[in-house]
C-alpha cells in the first residue's frame, strides 16, 4: 500500500517510465524501480535490453542528482526505489553516507568492478569511468610543455588557463583527490596558482572551456574526456587534443589521471533485494557495460570490456587508483579550499 501511494505521489511530479519488454513473462514479475540521474536516452536502451533478456520489467524516473537524493531521503523506507543510478563518486558517497543504499553481497560484482571504483562497503559500484584530464590547443601548445595538473599553476600558463566553475562536483572531486594525494596545504597552493593563471572567469560547463580554447581565449583547460569525444565526433579536425598528466609515479599531486565514475547501488528501501542485485550484476557485465560506456564515450568500469574505437584512439593512460570514495569524503574540504583560494 505504501508502495502504491508513494508511486502515485511520484507520478505527480516526475514521469515514471516503463520499459517495453518483448519477453513473454515480462508481465509476471514485479517491476524494478530505478531512480536515475543519467538521462533517459542513455539508460533506456540498457533497461530495454535487460527486460528482453530476462523478462524483468523496469520502471524508472530521471532527474538531477540533488533532487533525486532529496526525494529518496524524504520518502525514507516507504520509497519505491529499488536502485539508484547517478554520476560522480561524490554523489554516490553522499547517498551511502545518508543510508540510502544497502550493501550488495556479490562476488560477481566484486570480480567485475575493480576495487578502487567501488564502495569499500559494497553500497555502490562504478559502472562507467570518466577521466578528467588536460585539454590543450594543438595550435599554441606543445604537449611536451605539459606534465601535471599542478604544473598548470606555473607562471608559464599565466593568462592561458580556462576552468569550469568550482560549483560543479567534477572539480570538487578533482580537488578532493589532490587533497587526498598531497595534503590540503599543497593542494591549496596549486588551486591558488590556477586562479592566478585564469584567462577568463570560470565557465559553466566543459564545452565552454573547450570553445574558449578553440576561440583563442586560452590555451589549456581541464575537462572530462567524453565532452571532447562528442566535439571530436562532430568535428574530427577540431584543433584540440587531450593530454594525460601525472603519468610519472614520482609526481606528488594525484598519482595518475583523475578518474571518477558513474555508478549504481541498491536502494535501502528495496523490497526486491535479490532482483535488484541481479540487475546490478548484469549492469557490470559485458553487454550492459558496452552500451553504458559507448553511449556517452566513457570508459567501461569492467576492465574486460573494450572501449569505443574513438575513445581507444586517445591512447592508454595510468589512472589514479586511490579509491574514488575519497572524493566524497574530502568534498567538503575541497569546497572550502576552493572558496578560500578564490576559485568560484
Ligand atoms: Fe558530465
Amino acid at each position: 500500500m505504501i508502495r502504491t501511494s508513494a508511486l502515485l505521489a511520484l507520478g505527480a511530479a516526475l514521469t515514471l517510465t516503463a520499459c517495453s519488454g518483448s519477453s513473454d513473462d515480462a508481465g509476471s514479475k514485479a517491476p524494478l524501480i530505478v531512480y536515475s540521474s543519467r538521462n533517459e536516452q542513455l539508460i533506456k536502451p540498457v533497461f530495454d535490453r535487460y527486460t528482453q533478456d530476462t523478462g524483468q520489467p523496469i520502471q524508472f524516473i530521471t532527474g538531477k542528482e540533488g533532487p533525486l537524493l532529496q526525494r529518496m531521503r524524504s520518502e525514507g523506507q516507504g520509497s519505491p526505489a529499488d536502485l539508484l543510478i547517478t554520476v560522480d563518486a561524490g554523489n554516490l558517497w553522499k547517498a551511502a553516507s545518508d543510508d540510502l543504499l544497502r550493501p550488495a553481497q556479490s562476488e560477481t560484482l566484486d570480480d567485475r568492478i575493480p576495487a578502487h571504483l567501488r564502495d569499500p562497503e559494497s553500497r555502490w559500484y562504478g559502472l562507467s569511468v570518466r577521466a578528467r584530464t588536460i585539454i590543450h590547443s594543438t595550435e599554441r601548445v606543445d604537449p611536451e610543455s605539459l606534465s601535471t595538473y599542478a604544473a598548470l599553476a606555473d607562471p608559464e600558463w599565466d593568462d592561458r588557463l580556462c576552468l569550469r566553475t568550482s560549483q560543479k562536483v567534477y572539480n570538487q572531486s578533482l580537488v578532493a583527490m589532490m587533497i587526498s594525494a598531497q595534503g590540503e596545504q599543497a593542494a591549496e597552493a596549486v588551486v591558488r596558482g590556477w586562479v592566478n593563471n585564469l584567462a577568463a572567469e570560470p565557465f559553466s560547463n566543459d564545452n565552454a572551456v573547450m570553445e574558449a580554447i578553440v576561440a583563442g581565449q586560452c590555451d589549456v583547460g581541464i575537462v572530462n574526456t567524453y565532452y571532447f569525444g562528442r566535439m571530436q565526433r562532430t568535428d574530427p579536425d577540431i584543433p584540440l587534443a587531450l593530454f594525460w598528466p601525472n603519468q610519472d609515479s614520482e609526481l606528488g599531486d594525484i598519482r595518475g589521471v583523475h578518474v571518477n565514475v558513474s555508478g549504481a547501488g541498491i536502494a535501502a528501501s528495496t523490497d526486491q533485494f535479490e532482483a535488484a542485485q541481479a540487475f546490478l550484476e548484469w549492469l557490470a557485465g559485458p553487454e550492459a557495460q558496452e552500451i553504458l560506456a559507448d553511449g556517452n564515450l566513457e570508459y567501461p568500469a569492467n576492465p574486460t570490456v573494450p572501449s569505443d574505437p574513438l575513445v581507444k584512439a586517445w591512447g592508454d593512460f595510468v589512472p589514479n587508483v586511490i579509491n574514488v570514495s575519497e572524493a566524497g569524503k574530502l568534498q567538503p574540504d575541497a569546497v572550502r579550499l576552493m572558496e578560500r583560494a578564490g576559485y568560484h
